[in-house]
C-alpha cells in the first residue's frame, strides 16, 4: 500500500505539471489568436472606409457629369442671347441662365462637401493602416516567440506524458480509474494529505479511528467528505 501511495503521489505531481503546461500552452495559443483577431478587426474597418470613399467618389463623379452638362447648356443659352428679338424673351432667358448658374453653384458646393468627406476618410484610412502595421509588427515579433515557446513546451509535455505513462503502468487499473475520476472532479487534486486529524483537501475533520488507520498505511483510505484518497506524511 505504501508503494502504491507513493506511485499515486508521483502520478498526481506529474499530472498537475501536465495540466499547468497545457494551460500555459492554451494561453500562448489564445495570444496568437488575439493578434489574428485584432488584425482582422482593423482590416474590416479599413475595407469599410475604402468602400465609403469609393461611394463618395462615385457620387462626386456623377455630380461632376451633371455639372458639365449644365454648364454646356448655360453656354448654349448665353450664345443665343444676341439673337433674341424681344425684351420679354431676353428677360426670360436671363432668368433661366441665372437659375441654372445658381443650381450649378449648389452642385459645386455639394461636390466640395464630398471632397471634404473623402479627405477626412482618407485620414482615417492612414490612421488604421498605421494601426494594422503596428499589429503586424508586434505579432511578427511576439508570434515568433510564442511559436518557439509552444515548441519548447511541447517537448516537455511529451517527456512528462512518458513519465506519467510509466508511473501509471505500475498501478492497478481500478485504482487508476478512481484516481482519474477524482483528479477531474476535484480540480486536479485526487490525493489529499491527512494532517492533525483533518483532510487537507476539504479541511474537514476525519473520524479519529480512520486517522489512526491511516497512520498504519495498511489499506487505501478516502476522505468521507470529499472522497479524495488520503495519505499521511509520517515524518510530520
Ligand atoms: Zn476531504
Amino acid at each position: 500500500m505504501k508503494n502504491k501511495m507513493n506511485l499515486l503521489r508521483d502520478l498526481q505531481e506529474v499530472d498537475q505539471e501536465i495540466s499547468s503546461i497545457e494551460a500555459t500552452r492554451q494561453s500562448y495559443r489564445e495570444e496568437l489568436d488575439a493578434f489574428a483577431a485584432d488584425a482582422t478587426r482593423v482590416q474590416e474597418m479599413l475595407d469599410q472606409l475604402h468602400d465609403e470613399v469609393a461611394m463618395l467618389q462615385q457620387a462626386e463623379a456623377e455630380l461632376q457629369q451633371g455639372l458639365l452638362k449644365e454648364r454646356d447648356n448655360v453656354s448654349r443659352v448665353e450664345a443665343r442671347l444676341p439673337e433674341i428679338q424681344t425684351q420679354k424673351e431676353y428677360v426670360a432667358v436671363l432668368k433661366e441662365i441665372d437659375v441654372a448658374k445658381k443650381t450649378n453653384k449648389d452642385v459645386e458646393d455639394q461636390m466640395q462637401l464630398k471632397q471634404q468627406e473623402v479627405a477626412s476618410l482618407e485620414e482615417d484610412i492612414q490612421e488604421k493602416e498605421a494601426e494594422l502595421a503596428a499589429i503586424h509588427e508586434k505579432s511578427a515579433a511576439r508570434g515568433t516567440e510564442l511559436k518557439q515557446l509552444l515548441a519548447e513546451s511541447e517537448e516537455i509535455l511529451i517527456k512528462r506524458t512518458q513519465t506519467r505513462e510509466s508511473v501509471a503502468a505500475e498501478l492497478p487499473v481500478s485504482l487508476l480509474r478512481k484516481y482519474h475520476t477524482l483528479f477531474k472532479r476535484r480540480g486536479g487534486l485526487a490525493l489529499a494529505q491527512a494532517h492533525d486529524g483533518a483532510c487537507l483537501g476539504c479541511h474537514m475533520q476525519l473520524p479519529p479511528q480512520q486517522f489512526n488507520q491511516l497512520l498504519q498505511v495498511k489499506k487505501l483510505q478516502t476522505c468521507p467528505h470529499c472522497n479524495r484518497i488520503l495519505y499521511v506524511e509520517l515524518d510530520t
